[in-house]
């Protein structure tokens, strides 16, 4: 029986287990999900709220020493936007150093970092994947995760998070699905980007 039960073993599922971890340090928190998956990890850049937000987690010393600082945006303005060809800019940048840090992480170590300091502060962590999710309507919740070696486990908690992403586990099961009424997707394509000079 876990307090606190968070499905997925993303960055947001860690997040919310380190974070209750250190504020509620007696909640039994366990975290289900796959941390061996070959999907490419998005979401590298830091701004500086979640920085102190990690600093808080206590995750300053990795930042500093295993990840890359950042200095603030950079940008570059053609001084005549009439004269597409004219190889001629200026560089409007971050005049020093900001008065709070940021970083660009990289996911894999940050993630693997991350998983670890959980595990070493109490956080019961399953490699495996929920299957099943039975809301209790005040009994525990119940939850079936099947193992990485496809055997099958019962959990029960008090208390639930979903934090599958877009996968949108409990939102699924309870029907909260609706349809977006406007494209929401930002794609970023090198070539129109070349195209724009
Ligand atoms: C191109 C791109 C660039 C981005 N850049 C930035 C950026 O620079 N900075 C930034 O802050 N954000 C950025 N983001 C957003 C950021 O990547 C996401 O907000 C973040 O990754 C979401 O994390 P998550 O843990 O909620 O979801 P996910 O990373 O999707 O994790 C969900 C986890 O749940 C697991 N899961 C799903 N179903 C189950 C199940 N049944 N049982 C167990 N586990 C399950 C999945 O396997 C996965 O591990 C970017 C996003 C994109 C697409």
């Amino acid at each position: 029986m876990s307090d606190l039960l968070i499905m997925g073993s993303g960055v947001v599922g860690n997040f919310a287990a380190a974070y209750f971890r250190r504020y509620f340090p007696t909640l039994r928190v366990t975290v289900v999900g796959r941390s061996d998956q070959e999907l490419p990890i998005v979401g590298e850049s830091l701004v500086e709220l979640s920085t102190h937000f990690l600093q808080d987690l206590g995750l300053s010393r990795t930042l500093i020493e295993q990840h890359l600082p950042k200095y603030g945006l950079t940008y570059y303005y053609k001084l005549d936007a009439s004269r597409p060809r004219d190889p001629g800019y200026v560089v409007d940048e971050a005049p020093s150093n900001p008065p709070f840090p940021s970083f660009l992480i990289n996911r894999f170590s940050f993630d693997a970092e991350l998983r670890r300091l959980n595990r070493q502060r109490g956080v019961r962590c399953i490699e495996g994947k929920v299957t099943d999710v039975s809301l209790g309507n005040g009994a525990p919740h119940r939850v079936t995760a099947q193992r990485a070696d496809g055997r099958e486990e019962s959990l029960e908690a008090r208390w639930l998070v979903d934090a599958t992403g877009r996968r949108r586990l409990l939102a699924r099961q309870l029907g909260l699905q609706s349809q977006a009424p406007h494209q929401r997707s930002a794609f970023w394509v090198p070539d129109a980007c070349a195209s724009l000079d």
